[in-house]
C-alpha cells in the first residue's frame, strides 16, 4: 500500500488497520478489513477517510476523491 500511503492513506474506521481485501473482478467489490475483517463499500471507505481528507487538501474535496479513485485503480491493476 505504499502508493496510497503517499497521498491519502485510507483507514479501517473500526481498528485503524490499512489493508483491506478485495475482489478485483468486481465493479461492486466490498473492501474487507484484513485485521477486524469488517467489510465496507468504496463510499463508507471514502466517508470515513474524510477527515483526512479535508485535512490534506482542505476545499479541494473533489479532487481529493480523485485521487483515491486513481489510487484505487492502482491497486486494482496491482492485485491481479
Ligand atoms: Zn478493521
Amino acid at each position: 500500500m505504499k502508493d496510497l500511503s503517499r497521498n491519502i492513506e485510507l483507514n479501517c474506521p473500526i481498528c485503524a488497520n490499512d489493508q483491506f481485501e478485495y475482489d478485483s473482478e468486481l465493479e461492486s467489490t466490498t473492501y474487507k478489513c484484513s485485521d477486524c475483517g469488517k467489510e465496507f463499500t468504496k463510499d463508507e471507505l471514502l466517508e470515513a477517510n474524510e477527515y483526512k481528507i479535508n485535512a490534506n487538501l482542505e476545499d479541494v474535496k473533489q479532487e481529493a476523491l480523485m485521487e483515491i479513485e486513481k489510487e484505487l485503480k492502482k491497486i486494482f491493476k496491482k492485485s491481479k
